[in-house]
């Protein structure tokens, strides 16, 4: 479970960790109220579970009343790499002079918690990790002791924090990692943290993800939940009862068995497009789950072209293409280019079946996949 920056940002200051005064809002009226309770300079930023906000212009600064509504306008209702903005977080903004990165995460190599220092905040940690690794220190952590304040030092010192703060970012590394721990997240974030220049230090962003397999002992975190679970996608793949996870390709995925989906996933990064989803329909192929699962790959915005990957095992190859026949034939028009790889008992009976003025119809699964990122490819092109 992923929380939003400002679910994040209350229980970071329930933990005593320094975030701005800030206030929800899901109307312009009320961003600006927020702004001027606030006062000026505030920053508004859309609550939507997408990195790089920044850059996407899902984030404005405002000096005054009238550029407040003018950015809550602006962003409000947006389109977000694919998700509607339906709420913005109004705060004070921080006049920084310097911008940090600490996390926590599980390192899963070393099998256990690592936490993390860079001076080179603000921007994609990711992408720093990948040119200049030793511009980030790392203290692997041992779980039964937590973070020790000598760890937390090494890594803010090694990162050449200055040593006018290191003290207090070394103070929030190590209530971050006390946070991670007690409220069992996978990650915890903060980037950037930003340094003012009366040295102060401000977590001016906050990701958190906490293991959904522990939520039953996080209470209060479960129930953020249900007012926070605004991908449509993902809420509708949790009424069909299917395992989807939304990703930021244009492939759409779609297949019976989790590894025939790892599998498809695979093989469109292979062959070098970009998966948009993984979509497992679970046994068999009712020609209702088919349509479900057409549904949600057509109703998704990043989606250029669909690969279906169907294996026949109890549920036969010609009962599958059979469900598959009735499932297309349920929508007006095929908005994206389907393409089918049917395997198993059964398969060549149902292949002949297959309506291929609906579908596009392959022989091997390495075939379909490079057909289904061809079609997208010229669908972008
Ligand atoms: P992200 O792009 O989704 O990670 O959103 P962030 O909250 O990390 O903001 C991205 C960038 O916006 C920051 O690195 C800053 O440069 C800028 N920004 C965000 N909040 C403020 C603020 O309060 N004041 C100022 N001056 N800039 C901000
Ligand atoms: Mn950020």
């Amino acid at each position: 479970m992923r929380l939003h920056e400002y679910q994040a940002k209350e229980i970071f200051a329930d933990a005593g960790l320094p975030v701005p005064d800030a206030d929800l809002a899901d109307t312009v009226g009320d961003a600006v109220v927020a702004a001027e309770r606030i006062g000026y300079p505030v920053a508004i930023k859309a609550q939507v579970h997408v990195g790089g906000r920044g850059k996407a212009g899902g984030i404005e600064l405002a000096e005054s009343e009238e550029e407040a509504r003018e950015a809550a306008e602006s962003i409000l209702g947006m389109d977000l790499k694919g998700y509607t903005v339906n709420r913005v977080l109004v705060e004070a903004a921080v006049d920084f002079v310097d911008e940090l990165y600490v996390g926590i995460t599980m390192d899963r190599g070393a099998g256990r918690p690592v936490a993390m220092v860079s001076t080179r905040g603000g921007v994609d940690i990711e992408e720093v990790a990948a040119e200049s690794p030793e511009d980030i220190t790392r203290e692997g952590v041992d779980p039964a002791f937590g973070l020790h304040p000598y760890q937390a030092r090494r890594a803010v010192y090694g990162a050449g924090v200055a040593r006018e703060v290191a003290h207090d970012v070394a103070g929030v590394l190590t209530t971050l990692y006390d946070l991670w721990n007690a409220r069992d997240a996978t990650e915890a974030e903060i980037n950037p943290l930003m340094i003012t220049s009366d040295e102060a230090v401000v977590a001016a962003d906050a990701v958190m993800n906490v293991d959904d397999d522990a939520l039953f002992r996080q209470p209060d975190l479960e129930a953020m939940e249900t007012d926070s679970y605004e991908d449509d996608l993902e809420r509708k793949a949790g009424e069909y009862g299917f395992d989807y996870v939304r990703l930021d390709g244009d492939v759409g995925i779609i297949g019976n068995g989790a590894g025939l989906v790892m599998t498809t996933l695979d093989l469109v990064d292979y062959y070098g497009g970009e998966p948009a989803n993984f979509l497992d329909i679970g046994g068999g192929a009712q020609a209702d789950r088919v349509a479900n699962a057409l549904d949600m790959v057509f109703s998704d915005p990043n989606v250029e072209a669909v690969v279906f990957n169907i294996f026949g095992g109890i549920t036969r190859g010609d009962e599958v293409a059979r469900g598959i026949n009735d499932a297309l034939e349920r929508f007006d028009e095929i908005p994206k280019e389907v393409v089918v790889r049917l395997a198993g008992t059964n398969a060549e009976e149902g292949m002949e079946i297959l309506n291929t003025d609906l579908v596009e119809v392959e022989g091997t699964l390495e075939d379909a996949v490079r057909r289904a990122v061809e079609n997208a490819e010229e669908v972008s092109a």
